[in-house]
C-alpha cells in the first residue's frame, strides 16, 4: 500500500471503508487486519490521523495504548493463544506499509511462522465472526 490520499485507516474511521470492529472509544477504534498473520489480529488505531511513532500526539498515545491493553486481554480470553506479539511499525524501511499509527496485536501459538503480515485476504464473514467473539469478549470483561 502506498502513501496515496485518502488514507485507508482513515477511511474505516468514517465508515466509507468496510472493517470488522472490534471496539471503538471518543479516540481509537480496534479492528481485525484484513491480511491476518493469524487468527484475531487485531489493529488498534488512534480515530485521528497521526503517520507514525513520531507524529502521535502525547494525549492520543496512553489512549491507543489502552485499548490495545483491553484487547489484548479479550483476544486472550476468546482465543487462549500460547502468546500475544505486539508490534509497531515506523517508516517504509521499518516494514510500515500503511502510514496512520497503528499497533499490530497477533495471537501467537507455539509452532507457528512469526510472520508479522498474512499472505492472503480473509474473507469478510471470517472477519466479522472473529470480531464478534473478541467484541464478546471485552464486554464480558
Ligand atoms: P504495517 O505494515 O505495520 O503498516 O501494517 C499495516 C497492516 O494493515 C497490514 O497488516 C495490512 O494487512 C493491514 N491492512 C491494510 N489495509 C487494510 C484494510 N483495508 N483493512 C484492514 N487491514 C488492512
Ligand atoms: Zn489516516
Amino acid at each position: 500500500m502506498s502513501e496515496a490520499n485518502p488514507c485507508i485507516f482513515c477511511e474505516i474511521v468514517a465508515r466509507r471503508a468496510p472493517a470488522a470492529r472490534v471496539y471503538e472509544n471518543e479516540k481509537t477504534l480496534a479492528f481485525l487486519d484484513l491480511f491476518p498473520a493469524a487468527t484475531g489480529h487485531t489493529l488498534v488505531i488512534p480515530k485521528l490521523h497521526y503517520r507514525d511513532l513520531f507524529e502521535a500526539d502525547r494525549e492520543t498515545l496512553p489512549a491507543v495504548v489502552e485499548t490495545a491493553r483491553c484487547v489484548a486481554r479479550a483476544l486472550r480470553t476468546a482465543l487462549r493463544p500460547d502468546g500475544l506479539g505486539v508490534f509497531q511499525l515506523n517508516g517504509r524501511a521499518a516494514g510500515q506499509t500503511v502510514f496512520h499509527y497503528h499497533i499490530h496485536l497477533i495471537p501467537r501459538n507455539e509452532g507457528e511462522s512469526l510472520r508479522l503480515h498474512g499472505r492472503e485476504a480473509a474473507g469478510r464473514e471470517r472477519l466479522e465472526r472473529d470480531a464478534r467473539r473478541i467484541a464478546e469478549a471485552l464486554e464480558t470483561g
